[in-house]
């Protein structure tokens, strides 16, 4: 669902989720937060940490519910709302249905790999038992950019390291060809 206003708390939670994402960046990881709110309090946050951790489930919204679990110790998050700056895989949204959390906001589509909207529609699915309210668009512009840039980075770096490449392999070829006339 797209709500053209929210409200500054819905905001202020979505802010805590982009430094979250922030916090992914700065250490070479994509670019993704989440925070789970519970009586107005933050009661789990994560970022994605799938490179450092080695670990492909290492997703920013898993991170935060196991957070959100072992604070409130439970497996269910039935109060809870999600904040998350990019719509989640399928992975995070089986993860969102089977801890139960009935409202999730999210920043920015995933034409790619987006399993609430973009790919599929699993968060909102009649077949399910537990059917969650999504409400995209929340500071959809900072949560998207951020991926962008993050890619346009990365990119700009695989360029540069193709270049050094073959500029190394470059001299070590014309090392090879002068040196028969210099032995
Ligand atoms: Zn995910």
């Amino acid at each position: 669902m797209r709500q053209l206003t929210y409200s500054d708390t819905q905001r202020h939670y979505m802010q805590e989720a982009l430094f979250e994402a922030d916090q992914a960046g700065l250490i070479g990881e994509v670019p993704i937060g989440a925070v789970i709110v519970h009586d107005g309090q933050i009661i789990g946050r994560g970022h994605n940490l799938r490179e450092h951790a080695n670990d492909a489930t290492l997703h920013a919204e898993i991170r935060a519910i196991e957070e959100a679990c072992a604070t409130l110790r439970s497996w269910r998050l039935e109060d809870c709302e999600m904040y998350v700056t990019i719509e989640p895989c399928l992975m995070c949204s089986g993860a969102i249905i089977n801890s139960r959390i009935p409202v999730v906001y999210y920043g920015a589509r995933d034409p790619k790999a987006g399993a609430v909207d973009s790919l599929y529609e699993t968060l909102t699915d009649d077949r399910l038992n537990h059917k969650v309210k999504v409400y995209e668009g929340l500071l959809a512009k900072e949560s998207g950019e951020r991926l962008v840039s993050f890619f346009k980075a990365a990119r700009q770096r695989a360029k540069a390291a193709k270049k050094a490449r073959r500029a190394a392999q470059k001299a070590a070829t014309d090392k090879t060809l002068d040196s028969p006339e210099k032995s």
